[in-house]
């Protein structure tokens, strides 16, 4: 039967720094996995990391490994004993597999996220999903409505980050809320907050094209442009009064929440001053081993402060959300590649001289 299938197609990062594009034989579907015929990938900021760094934090790639984590496909075979998905399916694949024993106090409580052995795709030794044909555990994959487009199943993923950042940050109908940066993570969240009934909503960036970018998404957003050359106390009583004039009742407005996603220090900083006392600053943007963080501020103010490490439970609802068009995440696609072309893509989404927010590859028909 595998004479049907085509010769597989993988973007790999190698050791020495570079990107390849390695042709192998169609993969066969083992005992309780399925085989998908990948159909879109976004490339994510640690995809480009991994590539250019050979590796991120404590993983390291020693040989190569196939890069990709947000992707959605059709099952086109699945092995002995699947029964969750059949052939003809649309799927979106969840990269963290946890261990799921009874031994595990994660897996078993259902923050499997946090389970300490998850194989997360693309993160080596596992490869990633950025290929033709991929294997995954089906238990893994989530059946999708015929309705979504490939782009909507490959953005089930980041949009799984922010919807576990918005339900553990409870944002909430008629809440100010402040969002640091606005890459894909930021414009992804500010769908979240948008969706959630949060108003008014500031989103911040040091680049105007992104928050353009920003604002023609969602036009009721308010846009904060940072200016390095400010300190964190300037920059967030300026927000404060982005905030308190975009309100227009007469009394100043702060955020009670700030989702932050850039993963900077002084981003954190312009955060813990920026959000009012009891609030909450919620990061979800990753980055240096060590950030100072203006103690004393949050201290006496009161203030929450909370991490996120990916997801759980997350793609049932995500895919609710998308079908019945509660969040449109079509629009944050800035460019398109065929998966012949993944190596430039991924180069293209690590070009700061061009303008880009979501970089998709595809593979066939959209
Ligand atoms: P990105 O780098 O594309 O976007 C970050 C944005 O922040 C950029 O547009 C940048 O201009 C802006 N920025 C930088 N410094 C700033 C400052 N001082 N003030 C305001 N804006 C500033 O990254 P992304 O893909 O959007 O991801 C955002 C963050 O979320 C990253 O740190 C990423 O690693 C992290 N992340 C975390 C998780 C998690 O599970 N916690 C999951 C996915 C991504
Ligand atoms: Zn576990």
């Amino acid at each position: 039967a595998s004479q049907q299938f085509k010769e597989n197609l993988t973007l790999v990062a190698t050791h020495e720094k570079k990107l390849e594009l390695k042709r192998s034989a169609c993969p066969k579907p083992g005992p309780g996995q399925a085989l998908v015929h990948v159909r879109a990938t976004g490339v994510c900021g640690s995809d480009v990391h991994f590539w250019q760094h050979a590796g991120l934090g404590p993983w390291k790639i020693t040989d190569c490994t196939a890069l990709g984590h947000e992707s959605g496909g059709e099952v086109v075979a699945v092995g002995e004993g699947v029964t969750n998905v059949s052939v003809g399916d649309r799927v979106a694949i969840e990269p963290g597999v946890p261990c799921g024993k009874a031994t595990c106090n994660f897996c078993l409580t259902g923050q499997y996220n946090l389970c300490p052995t998850v194989d997360f795709y693309s993160v080596p030794p596992k490869d990633g999903t950025l290929t033709r044909y991929h294997v995954h555990p089906a238990g893994w994959l989530h059946k999708v409505p015929k309705s979504m487009k490939w782009a909507e199943i490959a953005l089930l993923e980041p949009l799984s980050v922010c919807l576990s950042a918005t339900l553990r940050a409870e944002l909430k109908l008629g809440q100010p809320v402040l969002i640091t940066g606005a890459g894909p993570i930021g414009v992804v969240q500010l769908l979240c907050a948008k969706a959630s009934g949060c108003s008014p909503i500031v989103i911040t960036d040091l680049s105007s094209e992104r928050l353009d970018f920003a604002k023609k998404l969602v036009p009721s957003v308010n846009t904060y442009q940072v200016d390095t050359k400010k300190d964190a106390k300037t920059a967030a009583r300026e927000i404060v009064d982005v905030f308190t004039n975009a309100a227009d009742m007469g009394v100043q407005v702060m955020p009670e929440v700030t989702m932050e996603c850039t993963g900077v220090e002084s981003s954190i900083h312009t955060a813990a001053y920026a959000t009012q006392s009891a609030g909450l600053v919620f990061i979800v943007g990753v980055g240096k081993d060590f950030i100072q963080v203006p103690f004393m501020e949050l201290s006496v103010r009161q203030i929450t402060v909370s991490h996120l490490f990916r997801y759980s439970n997350t793609w049932p609802r995500a895919i609710r959300l998308v079908a019945g068009g509660v969040i449109d995440l079509l629009p944050i696609v800035t460019k398109t590649f065929p998966l012949e072309q993944a190596d430039d893509a991924v180069r293209h989404s690590a070009d700061r001289t061009k303008f880009s927010v979501k970089t998709l590859i595809v593979d066939g028909e959209e």
